[in-house]
């Protein structure tokens, strides 16, 4: 299928269902009323001349238009790029430039953003963008308006055109290792993704998808967005950007079935000091994803958010995104330990880094991955996709993995995030699961920073649970002492409030690195 025709198949099978429901502006749309909408902003699109192939920018936060956006543009086979709401000017004009967009939509303002006056600063630099609509602007309304000149034959003229391996999509990946990468997806690298990772959470026409993830990742638009519509399951979004109270109020005044997060995101949300006067029983599963759940974040999320069958994901914006992930009914050990298995139509294999050889169940090597959800290849950059992508077809996801006897994997750390002090490798992830359960410690990320003699050294960055009462050097290492191996241990400390995070909500290790290289700085 293309993502429009899957999406009408819902609609038939279910138009009175809720298909998307706005908490903050109380705004919701039924399965036919979404279809109608998705429609109206498609043919708004063909009145302005957009075409399949011509790439069409949405620079937005989370928002009802964001969605219909998503599916318009699929429905026409015109190519949308998510363009990240935290980039600033000049990271706008090379996004504009890079993907050559004609048509960009973008939200007024948000939290101190103001995106009119930014476009208006690179416009007259991207001499291909002819036109900006902003969302709640009279310029959304014209865009919309301008349905009633398309007839409903030209729509369907202009689906009849497409094929499921058309690009209809690029999506920059996170940028947590280094500046990000647009990856080009078709209907059916994404479109299968998103069934697969709803399926495998058991998804009906019941079920409602609390999405306080971004938009503009694959986390909210694919596994989110098409993992809901694919079975007539509800879009629910709590807030704009992520606001962890916002999201437990979304949850008990949506029912929600599902809810969605990367572990700092859960964190936050059980953290909060309300925490405990929401009502979370609608709940069942959701999904965890995006970078390794501490034991004792999952161990609260079952049993204080009630999701029994919460499942965690493994994936790359490179692979549409999820090619391993947990079943419903996997215990707990395996939805700690391990980020499932594979996805059916998907392979998986372990090799060595530096000669390809596949290596023995048990053993640590880097993940490579392969079937239809690779993605076509980086927009515009061959060589990087070759990079990647090796002759075979295989995705070389720069993950350091081990896949068990069982065939579940685990995920030791990123190539490039591993430490090596004084010849030893060190997996940040394994200190910082240790340091987790500390009672002083609310989180923790452990990276190298350099050393003259031991060529790393060890630093854990601590948020405190009470910032009055940190943590100390010595206290850490008393604490590891004996329980951890001498080389492990931390010999550096930092007490921090947040850490750098992309917008997806990961931490930016590289940016811990560069920050706190100096000892004395
Ligand atoms: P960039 O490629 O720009 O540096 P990124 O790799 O973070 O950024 P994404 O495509 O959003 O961009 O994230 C994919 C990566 O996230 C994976 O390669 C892996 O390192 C990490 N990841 C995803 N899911 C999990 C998980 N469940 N557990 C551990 N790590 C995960
Ligand atoms: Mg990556």
């Amino acid at each position: 299928d293309t993502v429009g025709a899957n999406l009408d198949r819902a609609v038939a099978a279910y138009p009175d269902r809720d298909a998307l429901v706005d908490v903050p502006s109380g705004r919701r749309w039924t399965y036919a009323e979404f279809g109608a909408a998705v429609d109206e902003v498609a043919r708004g699109l063909l009145a302005k001349g957009v075409r399949k192939g011509d790439r069409v920018g949405i620079w937005a936060v989370n928002c009802p238009e964001w969605v219909l956006v998503q599916y318009a543009t699929a429905r026409i086979g015109a190519i949308m790029v998510n363009i990240n709401p935290a980039y600033r000017a000049h990271e706008l004009e090379y996004v504009l430039g890079q993907a050559g967009i004609s048509l960009l939509v973008a939200s007024l303002a948000h939290k101190g953003s103001d995106y009119r006056s930014l476009v208006g600063q690179v416009a007259g630099k991207c001499p291909r963008l002819r036109e900006t609509v902003y969302i709640g602007d009279p310029s959304w309304d014209e865009l919309t308006a301008g349905a009633t000149a398309v007839p409903r034959k030209q729509l369907a003229a202009a689906a009849a055109e497409l094929s499921c391996d058309d690009p209809i999509n690029i999506q920059y990946t996170s940028g947590t290792t280094g500046f990000p990468k647009g990856a080009t997806l078709s209907h059916h690298n994404i479109l299968n993704n998103g069934y697969w990772v709803g399926r495998t959470i058991g998804y009906t026409e019941h079920d409602r998808v609390c999405l306080p993830v971004p938009f503009y990742h694959c986390f909210g638009m694919v596994m989110g967005n098409l993992g809901a519509t694919s079975h007539g399951a509800c879009i629910v979004i709590p807030a704009p950007s992520f606001d962890p109270a916002a999201t437990l109020r979304a949850v008990q005044r949506e029912r929600c079935t599902s809810l969605y997060g990367v572990p700092t995101m859960f964190i936050a949300e059980l953290n909060h000091p309300d925490f405990a006067t929401y009502d979370l029983s609608s709940l069942r599963t959701g999904i965890m994803a995006g970078s390794p759940c501490p034991v004792e974040v999952m161990k609260r999320v079952v049993t204080e958010m009630h999701m029994g069958q919460v499942s965690i994901c493994y994936g790359m914006t490179e692979t549409s995104p999820v090619s391993l992930q947990t079943r419903m009914d996997d215990d707990l050990e395996h939805r700690t330990g391990t980020v499932g298995r594979v996805l059916p139509h998907i392979e998986v294999k372990v090799v060595d880094p530096v000669s390809g050889l596949t290596r023995p169940r048990g053993t640590a090597g880097e993940l490579c991955t392969r079937g239809y959800s690779v993605m076509l290849g980086y927009w515009n950059e061959p060589e990087k996709t070759a990079e990647a992508v090796d002759p075979g077809r295989w995705m070389h996801t720069g993950d350091l993995a081990m896949m068990r006897q069982d065939g579940y994997v685990e995920i030791v750390g990123r190539i490039k995030d591993m430490i090596i002090r004084g010849g030893e490798n060190i997996y940040p992830r394994e200190i910082e699961e240790f340091l987790h359960a500390h009672p002083k410690i609310a989180d923790v990320q452990v990276v190298g920073v350099p050393h003259e003699r031991n060529g790393e050294e060890v630093l854990a960055c601590v948020i405190p649970r009470d910032p009055a009462d940190p943590l100390t050097l010595e206290e850490l290492q008393a604490y590891c002492d004996g329980r951890l191996a001498h080389f492990k241990i931390p010999s550096r400390l930092r007490i921090l409030d947040t850490f750098p995070m992309t917008v997806s909500g990961k931490v930016r290790k590289v940016e811990l690195r560069e920050r706190y290289a100096d000892p004395a700085g």
